[in-house]
């Protein structure tokens, strides 16, 4: 019949009008709020930095601390307490990061509500009674209700106790790390551009050959995202296995050079944002516009490689947190160099972890997120590395270090194809 003939043709035109739509205009992931793509600068919150309390009862609370986020807090009735958590601006995704510290003038025990402004509560409590040693709330502490909100049960003290969406991975110490592995292995810190809040964007650059010598390059990117501290661990045990002084390492490091800018966010992680940076942009939407200094940075650093027949770029790993350890790879059909080198990888590394879940999905090289900018800008293939908010810590680093191990071992590989 002509009319469903019709319909047909109508349905195939809207088909591909939809998959023009999807390769070439992208606007966000499901989970992104509207706009996210629109990456020029935003107006933020700041959080008031103070020590506030109920001083007729003597609870007493605090965000004076590097990472903390605790915009409010109140006595609701005789032993229910309200911190209010608020992100830096809206609309933003889920990631509700918080961290504060709480005393008492005597011992007490009060149940503490978290009551969150544009998100819903997501990250289990993690409790330190020095900022350092960091355990998990116990779950009969702890009691999540539909609107969103967590109520804790928290013993009190006149020593500090700090409560936390994850442990504190704050960006100092993320330049003390850098430092310390500079000092054990020849590594090179550079800073390549300033943050909005002038917080330097550093490079460490790993590799023992003389600069003549035809060098693969690995990239590595990491902490765009503030609250994803697991990924912010993996990068580090990735990282400190390409510096080991193990055979395997030095040989990768005189084949290969690692460029690495390990804290992409030095803002957001310093204030305690939830997503964003000092300009409320989600940095991983930027890598088409270039509209924030720390995107641009990097870009701007690693863009000259492409004039140096010395240096190739094999492959790039950005480091993530989610809900599970998941890769994102460049989808199979769409030609990488090396070929398919992420799908090598990763089928050995579940080989060596049968017990932990590793699921990939693959992904269009359309949106505008680090991984895809190394791609179209070097052919290159390259990876988002997503670790599990929950991941036992100890089995990540595990698993972060073999990932490393394998890689280098393939890369090795790959450069003997082309010397
Ligand atoms: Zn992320």
């Amino acid at each position: 019949m002509p009319s469903s003939r019709f319909f047909w043709f109508l349905l195939l035109v809207f088909l591909m009008f939809q998959s023009c739509k999807s390769s070439e205009e992208f606007t966000g992931y499901s989970y992104d709020p509207e706009g996210v793509t629109n990456t020029a600068d935003k107006e933020i919150q700041f959080q008031y930095s103070r020590t506030i309390g109920v001083a007729a009862e003597g609870i007493w609370i605090s965000n004076e601390f590097e990472g903390a986020r605790m915009n409010d807090f109140y006595r609701v009735s005789d032993s229910l307490y309200r911190a209010v958590i608020e992100p830096e601006n809206h609309p933003i995704n889920n990631s509700p990061w918080y961290s504060f510290k709480m005393h008492s003038n005597s011992p007490t025990t009060i149940n503490l509500q978290l009551s969150y402004k544009h998100g819903k509560h997501r990250y289990l409590p993690k409790l330190s009674r020095d900022g350092k040693r960091w355990t998990r709330i116990d779950s009969s502490d702890i009691r999540e209700d539909t609107s969103g909100t967590a109520t804790l049960t928290l013993d009190l003290n006149k020593n500090p106790l700090w409560i936390s969406a994850q442990e504190l991975l704050t960006y100092r110490d993320m330049v003390a790390w850098m430092d310390s592995i500079s000092t054990a292995t020849p590594t090179q810190l550079d800073t390549v551009g300033y943050s909005h809040q002038q917080r330097p964007v550093i490079k460490m650059t790993i590799g023992s050959a003389p600069p003549d010598h035809k060098q693969g390059v690995l990239v590595i990117t990491g902490r765009q995202h503030p609250p994803e501290v697991t990924g912010g661990l993996a990068s580090r045990a990735f990282i400190e296995a390409l510096t080991a002084d193990t055979e395997l390492a030095g040989t990768f490091r005189k084949e290969f050079e690692i460029w690495s800018y390990p804290l992409v966010n030095p803002d957001g992680v310093a204030e305690g944002h939830w997503r964003h940076n000092g300009a409320g942009i989600d940095l991983n939407r930027d890598w088409k516009n270039f509209n924030q200094p720390e995107t641009r940075a990097i870009r701007d650093d690693l863009l000259p490689i492409n004039e140096r027949p010395e240096r190739r770029v094999y492959y790039g790993i950005d480091f993530h947190s989610t809900k599970s350890n998941i890769f994102y790879p460049i989808k199979r059909d769409i030609s990488t160099f090396p070929e398919d080198f992420t799908y090598r990888w990763i089928e050995p590394l579940q080989e060596q972890f049968p017990e932990t879940p590793f699921n990939v999905e693959p992904f269009d090289t359309n949106s505008p997120i680090a991984k895809n900018w190394i791609y179209q800008t070097f052919g290159a293939d390259a990876v988002t590395y997503e670790v599990d908010d929950r991941a036992d810590r100890q089995k990540l680093k595990e698993v972060s270090r073999q990932a490393a191990q394998i890689i280098m071992r393939h890369l090795l590989a790959e450069k003997k194809k082309r010397p």
